[in-house]
């Protein structure tokens, strides 16, 4: 069996450690994380969104597993979804010209959350299984019967 070098996994729930100062925080930001890349294998996204922003999402999250920093890989996603067509990835991230607002994404990455810098997420045991599953498509058609 070939070694997955990525796994996808989707969450409901997710936990975020934040650190400011001396001080470390758990919040739920369940409502709030669209995706997340654990820097080793796994990719997680968010199950309540559209299926073009867990697309963009993952698109975002593949860049992280490429070693991009946060404002590359949201510039990168901004590009990915005006290239599919589809509506901003985050408001404001558009410029009047339709390119990515390099400006405001910097902004935005840099706008500190009250509870510091986001550090960790953990989620629930069992978020790595996606259930109901559903397996992969056998791409084999039977040859018609003469
Ligand atoms: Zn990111």
């Amino acid at each position: 069996m070939r070694h997955s070098r990525l796994t996808i996994a989707s969450f409901g729930k997710a936990t975020g450690t934040f650190s400011s100062g001396d001080n470390i925080t758990k919040v739920d930001i369940s409502n709030s994380l669209y995706g997340w890349f654990d820097g080793v294998r796994t990719i997680y996204i968010s199950d309540s969104m559209t299926n073009e922003s867990a697309a963009v999402t993952l698109y975002h999250e593949y860049q992280h597993y490429g070693g991009s920093d946060e404002i590359s890989a949201r510039i990168a996603a901004e590009e990915f979804a005006i290239s599919m067509g589809w509506p901003e990835t985050r408001p404001g991230y558009r410029g009047q010209d339709g390119s990515p607002d390099i400006g405001a994404i910097v902004r935005d990455v840099h706008r500190k959350s009250p509870y510091g810098e986001l550090i960790g997420v953990q989620f629930p045991e069992g978020t790595r299984i996606r259930l109901p599953g559903r397996p992969p498509v056998n791409p084999v058609i039977p040859p018609p019967t003469p």
